[in-house]
């Protein structure tokens, strides 16, 4: 197949996005709050060869830091960064869902003190239990599907 007929090009310096659950890419743009002018690929619902879908996201120039890596898993927890230098893969992160995070996600609770008007950073803490659940430092509500609540 001629190269221009391609599914995506190939990057030579930037970061790799891999194994974003299925529809899941955009929430991720989100939670990084990378603006949507630089050049990025896009690919929603591809096939994985480990078998079903999955999304990724291509980002020409860009490198990101591992706490960024980390924000990552706060949407997708199996997702992998890699940083792609002359075209080969050159730092590879387990992301790992942060511990605490502060500002990013907005309390489902209407009445938390986090959502009045008040310079209250929301925070939350990482629950100890399995479900990539978090729970808010403020009001102990917990939320589950944290793509709902990353903060605009
Ligand atoms: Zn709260």
């Amino acid at each position: 197949m001629p190269e221009k007929y391609m599914k995506v090009e190939r990057i030579k310096h930037g970061t790799v996005i891999d194994h974003i659950l299925p529809t899941k890419a955009f929430d991720v743009l989100r939670v990084l709050k990378l603006s949507q002018d630089r050049s990025m690929s896009i690919l929603i619902n591809t096939n994985s060869q480990k078998g079903g879908k999955k999304d990724i996201l291509k980002f020409e120039n860009l490198e990101l830091t591992g706490e960024q890596a980390n924000l990552v898993a706060l949407i997708s927890p199996q997702a992998t960064v890699n940083i792609i230098a002359d075209g080969k893969v050159v730092k590879k992160f387990n992301t790992e869902a942060p511990g605490v995070v502060r500002g990013i996600l907005t309390c489902s609770n209407p009445n938390c003190i986090s959502n009045q008007n008040e310079p209250i950073v929301s925070e939350f803490r990482l629950s100890p239990d399995e479900n990539h659940r978090y729970v808010c430092t403020y009001c102990e509500r917990d939320i589950v599907d944290l793509a709902k609540y990353v903060r605009l």
